[in-house]
């Protein structure tokens, strides 16, 4: 057996000292992103996983499965499990993140909408290995108190493509973070992303994407 190559870490390279688990995710929870893939806005949110063997640090270049049909980025607010969350009340929610970055849910958008249409699950669109880059963690402590104020913004080859706030989500991350816990109760070391913006589009060899959590941090990535 190989040992999964990723590894949590700290803004700055030190390791997290928590496992890699799994991504618990959501679909939809951006009224725009919603909106430009022609889907409804959900009354409930639409969850799934993905495992640790798609975790990838997203300064290793991004390498997209071949023959595969069109592979989307969306980008998402990440954040880092740092105690167990079974069951929980939003008010135990924020208290129990170590950490927050920025991840891609990519997304084998032709195999999902020919699985979706065929009405069967689409794991192998989202749950593939590699199919969740991730950063580096900032600790929760540099966001106290600003969460609603926190925004992403994702550039593809110098053109901004996307843009959120965490204040325009549909489900706000406790009371999202919270639903999850009592389908899925979340551990030390796993992630939680938080849905993409509009603006999601195919990568291709050679794109080059900048990724920001607005005036706190900035990452790169290349597409391989
Ligand atoms: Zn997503």
């Amino acid at each position: 057996m190989t040992e999964l190559a990723y590894q949590h870490r700290w803004v700055g390279g030190k390791a997290v000292g928590l496992p890699a688990g799994k991504v618990v995710c959501v679909g939809r929870n951006y009224a725009d992103h919603a909106r430009e893939l022609g889907n409804a806005v959900p009354a409930a949110p639409i969850l799934f996983l993905k495992p640790r063997t798609a975790l990838a640090a997203l300064i290793a270049p991004i390498e997209l499965p071949r023959d595969r049909g069109a592979c989307h980025f969306e980008t998402e607010i990440a954040l880092l499990v740092g105690a167990p969350l079974r069951d929980a009340t939003a008010d135990a929610v924020l208290p129990a993140l170590a950490g927050i970055g920025l991840a891609l849910d990519l997304t084998l958008r032709d195999l999902q909408n020919e699985l979706k249409s065929a009405g069967h699950p689409w794991e192998r669109a989202k749950a593939f290995d590699g199919a969740c880059p991730v950063s580096d963690f900032l600790p929760t402590g540099r966001v106290a108190g600003r969460w609603e104020e926190l925004a992403l913004t994702a550039a593809v080859n110098g053109e901004m493509r996307q843009q959120g706030q965490v204040g325009d989500m549909l489900f706000p991350i406790p009371e999202l973070v919270a639903h999850m816990s009592s389908w899925f109760t979340l551990e030390p070391g796993d992630i939680v992303l938080t849905g993409t913006p509009a603006g999601v589009g195919p990568l291709a060899p050679g794109d080059q994407l900048v990724l920001s959590l607005a005036g706190l941090a900035e990452f790169s990535a290349v597409v391989c």
